[in-house]
């Protein structure tokens, strides 16, 4: 049997800070913020999310699923941080939304749910996993024929180290020392060869960048650091 893809110091890090997931001032404070334009993205190059079947894997606390299920979506949020997923399931309560919350791996979720999603989502996570091109497979395994898949992670370059590592961690304080590992970065060409590995078609690359001076986020074509990329089934 293969391993299971989870690093579990990874998973470590998201538990201990799991509270404060819905803390807009909290180290997921640059989550909050990026949220509206990433949900923008994905309604405006999906076509709509009225009625669509989305699953998000990595969900954490269930940012992104709620402004999805907002939208229209129907959403099914995956991670194996079970305190994020406590946390998720919490709000649900404040929120009033309906969102199933499920404890388990892509590669394990997909085994079970081939061809189910209309939409699968994955920001911020891949960074995260030992094996990021197997949750590529997995994703594209979940989608239904016409399926459309969404990921964000951080690209690998000396600019991103000084942005992303040196500073958002150390210098502006963004997000906590450690939080992310530079050999961990993946580089658009590299997500981009496993999406075609895939049968996978890349549609869109966008740039998500931050200016220190405003404290604003938005998309551009600087996919030097953060990056979103948009593909579907062939
Ligand atoms: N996608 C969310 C959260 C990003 S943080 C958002 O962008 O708002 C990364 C999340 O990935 C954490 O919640 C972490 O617990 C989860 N994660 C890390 N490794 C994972 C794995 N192997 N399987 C599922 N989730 C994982």
């Amino acid at each position: 049997m293969s391993q299971v893809n989870v690093d579990p110091v990874e998973i470590e890090k998201f538990q201990s800070i799991a509270s404060r997931w819905w803390d807009t001032e909290s180290e997921f404070k640059p989550l909050h913020d990026i949220n509206p334009l990433r949900v923008d993205y994905i309604d405006t190059h999906s076509g709509g999310l009225e009625g669509k079947r989305i699953l998000d894997i990595g969900c954490g606390g269930g940012i992104l699923c709620e402004a999805l299920t907002r939208k229209g979506a129907i959403v099914t949020g995956i991670d194996m941080a079970h305190m994020a997923l406590k946390v998720a399931k919490m709000h649900l309560y404040e929120s009033a939304l309906e969102i199933d919350y499920q404890m388990t791996t892509a590669e394990e979720f997909a085994s079970a749910h081939i061809g189910e999603f209309d939409i699968v989502t994955c920001l911020e996570m891949l960074e995260h996993v030992p094996d990021p091109m197997s949750v590529v497979a997995a994703a594209k395994k979940l989608l239904k024929p016409e399926g459309q898949v969404f990921f964000s992670t951080i690209n690998r370059n000396p600019k991103s180290f000084v942005l992303a590592i040196l500073g958002a961690e150390y210098l502006l304080n963004l997000v906590p020392k450690g939080t992310h590992e530079y050999r961990n970065f993946i580089k658009p060409s590299e997500l981009a060869k496993a999406v075609r590995a895939n049968q996978l078609q890349v549609r869109d690359i966008t740039g998500m960048t931050y200016n220190p001076f405003t404290k604003n986020y938005r998309l551009s074509g600087d996919i030097d650091v953060n990056y979103l990329m948009f593909c579907n089934r062939q």
